[in-house]
């Protein structure tokens, strides 16, 4: 069978066998078509719109997991209070993604798929563990972001493959996440740099787990490493300044007309400190509002 130029599939099914004919999936298509009018890449000649996979659409809970599914849009993702609550990142994340034309019919699953360095949503996934459902008509299997993303827009899905969902483990108490990105204004702008932080407090107050992911600072999205050195004590300037360094020093951006390396490396640094700070406080309790660049002021101008 030979796909046709144009389907919109009502189930996951039909999009798979649309997959396997030959087409390629488009769900809000504010990357895949916008990029075409822009030039980037043509049009393919054979597209399935699964925007309107009810299937697709659901946020769902089990006992250990969320699973988000691939066409949630990011204006559902900053509003949804199970997102809000135990995700923050990815609600901090999602509120930033361009106008609110765009994330009214962006995808989570459109955003991860097309594998920017610069995605908004993809720091927050990796801080959470997420792993990135694929399906085809050969079977699912479950991928760790850091096996999907191979360079700057290239995934190792195969063609025939849809991301229908990802799956994050459950959060445990003491828990607080947040995402910030450098801007130059408020809307319409891709990252600059960004970080996602994910904190765990024990009960006397102290780091229990901190993980760190930077945008825009490498090929594709990059877990900081060597975080466990700030464990096991409370928050400080001391612990901030150690994660800033180790972000800066492990970044490893390139210099294009936005910014240069130096300053991303340094700037990156700055974004992994608020973070982790912005996440520590809400693991404490503390309520700040997403997105919490909105919060702290981040990307704000004098016209804004
Ligand atoms: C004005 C504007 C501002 C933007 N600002 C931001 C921003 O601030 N931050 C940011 O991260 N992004 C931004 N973007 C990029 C874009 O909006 C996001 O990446 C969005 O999440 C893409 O989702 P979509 O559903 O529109 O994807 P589509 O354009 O439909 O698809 C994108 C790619 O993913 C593939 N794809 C889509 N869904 C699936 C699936 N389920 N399984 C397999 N492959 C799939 C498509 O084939 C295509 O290659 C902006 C875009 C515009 C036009």
């Amino acid at each position: 069978m030979t796909a046709g130029p144009f389907l919109m599939a009502d189930n996951v099914d039909a999009a798979l066998a649309a997959l396997a004919a030959g087409a390629k999936p488009v769900a809000g298509g504010t990357d895949l078509v916008v990029g075409a009018r822009q030039g980037k890449d043509p049009l393919p000649p054979s597209l399935v719109a699964i925007d309107r996979i009810a299937e697709l659409a659901t946020i769902t809970s089990t006992e250990e997991t969320v699973a988000i599914g691939a066409a949630v849009t990011h204006a559902r993702l900053m509003t949804d209070n199970l997102i809000v609550g135990d995700y923050t990142a990815l609600a901090d994340a999602a509120a930033l993604v361009g106008s609110p034309a765009t994330r009214n019919v962006g995808t989570l699953g459109g955003n991860v798929m097309n594998g920017s360095p610069a995605m908004d949503t993809g720091a927050p996934l990796v801080v959470f563990g997420a792993l990135v459902e694929l399906k085809s008509q050969a079977g699912a299997r479950l991928v760790p972001p850091a096996n999907l993303w191979v360079g700057p827009g290239t995934t190792s899905a195969s063609n025939d493959e849809l991301c229908t969902a990802c799956v994050l483990p459950r959060r445990p108490p003491r828990s607080g996440s947040a995402y910030i990105r450098l801007e130059y204004r408020r809307a319409m702008e891709i990252a600059v740099v960004g970080a996602a932080a994910s904190v765990e407090l024990n009960e006397a107050g102290e780091l229990q787990h901190v993980a760190v992911a930077l945008t825009a600072v490498a090929p594709t999205i990059m877990a900081v490493e060597n975080l466990d050195t700030v464990l096991d004590q409370p928050m400080s300037d001391e612990v901030l300044d150690a994660v800033a360094s180790l972000a800066s020093s492990q970044a490893k951006p390139i210099s294009d007309l936005r910014a240069g390396a130096e300053y991303r490396a340094h700037a990156v640094g700055v974004m992994a400190r608020r973070a982790v700070d912005a996440a520590a406080r809400r693991a404490g309790g503390e309520h700040i509002p997403v997105p919490v660049n909105r919060a702290e002021g981040v990307g704000r101008t004098e016209r804004s």
